[in-house]
């Protein structure tokens, strides 16, 4: 192998050179050395590369610290972490994309590689969006949902072709079937080849010269359709479910769209989902709170009877490992959490206020000082 060029000889930069000098160098020989202006010239493409790789490992200040520190030794052997090459030139393009914005001259990189090699434009149809309001119920369950879509269908008269008959699909005479022209244009930059999609057939490399009249050679017509979409448990309000293509049918026979699922929460009267567990208010009395007492909360699968310690104190937390909100990444499921709230009557008989008034001259019934444990709760809870 030959002898590695030094990354800032390859750039034709200072050792001390700021990121925008690296940037501009870079910039410079990539125009100077891009394959489009160099056909067929193996030395450029290489040049090409050697500078992308240069410009890869001295943009990154961790790489180029080590490689000030080290040279191309610093990045030799396994676990070295160095470049990870780029395999061909569409990563290249995909990488640098940003550097090459502004000189439109070059046509079709950065663009994901579906305009080069003169491959045809798949068309697709547009994504549609719909809001699916769910109960908490839904939500611990999932729930199966049929969901009446408004949407562009094919055509059926002429199987979404967008033409009479197949006699009426003819190839175009401009791109000659490819969906791609080729212009070479004059820049200050020198002579470059440009493509872009046909103008003609707008890139699908056929024209329709007897059109559906159905559709008016368009292939889709304005439809619904009924889609049935899963809903798993455990997903939340904002969440996104993607139905591949059950969007809008695209025109002449692409590719259809999807429908993006968007998932809203409908709030519940008594219950209060947070993340996955579910909260609960419970208000007991204050003879419950003080002798004990069994209870019912009402959890999604139903009424559960739980027990309250003599002397539970307001604001105390009792849990029911597991009765909360599955995970939506199947990692167990949350809890139920019943929060005990002591209820005070506003208004009491005149029998009731001298028994409380009795009931008070008693030691037991006087606040004692000190910490109850309520700050800890707080700061678990939260
Ligand atoms: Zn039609
Ligand atoms: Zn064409």
């Amino acid at each position: 192998m030959a002898e590695k060029r030094d990354y800032y000889e390859v750039l034709g930069v200072s050792k001390n050179a700021t990121k925008d000098e690296l940037k501009k160098a870079y910039r410079k020989l990539a125009i100077k050395y891009h394959p489009d202006k160099n056909p067929g010239d193996k030395k450029a493409e290489d040049t090409f590369k050697e500078a992308a790789e240069a410009y890869e490992m001295l943009s990154n200040d961790e790489k180029r610290q080590r490689y000030d520190q080290f040279g191309h030794a610093g990045f030799q052997g396994a676990g070295g972490g160095g470049f990870s090459g780029f395999s061909n030139m569409e990563d290249i393009f995909s990488h640098f994309g940003d550097i090459f914005e502004g000189f439109g001259g070059f046509g079709g990189f950065g663009g994901g590689g579906s305009s080069r090699g003169g491959r045809r434009a798949v068309r697709k149809g547009s994504n549609i969006r719909v809001k699916v309001t769910l109960t908490l119920q839904d939500v611990v369950n999932g729930v199966e949902k049929k969901l009446k879509i408004t949407k562009k269908v094919a055509c059926s008269s002429c199987d979404g072709t967008g033409a009479e008959s197949s006699s009426g699909v003819e190839t175009c005479s401009t791109c000659h079937g490819s969906g791609y022209v080729t212009r070479v244009t004059n820049t200050i930059l020198g002579q470059m080849q440009q493509q872009s999609p046909c103008p003609t057939c707008g890139g699908e490399g056929t024209v329709i010269s007897q059109k559906c009249t159905s559709c008016y050679g368009e292939g889709v017509v304005d439809g619904e359709e009924t889609v049935t979409v899963k809903i798993p448990a455990g997903v939340g309000e904002g969440m996104q479910l993607n139905v591949a293509g059950k969007g809008n049918a695209a025109r002449r026979g692409g590719v259809p769209g999807d429908l993006i699922v968007l998932i809203t929460e409908e709030s519940h009267p008594s219950l209060e989902r947070d993340g996955n567990d579910i909260l609960y208010e419970l208000p007991i009395s204050f003879p419950d709170a003080v002798l004990g007492a069994t209870v019912e909360v009402p959890t999604i699968e139903g009424n559960v009877k739980i027990k309250i310690d003599s002397g539970t104190q307001p604001g105390k937390i009792l849990r029911l490992r597991g009765k909360g909100i599955p995970d939506i990444n199947g990692y167990g499921r949350g809890d139920f959490l019943v929060h005990v709230q002591v209820f005070v009557p506003k208004s009491v008989s005149k029998e009731e206020k001298s028994m409380l008034e009795e009931i008070n001259k008693s030691e037991n019934f006087q606040p004692k000082e000190g910490k109850t444990g309520f700050f800890d709760r707080m700061k678990n809870y939260f």
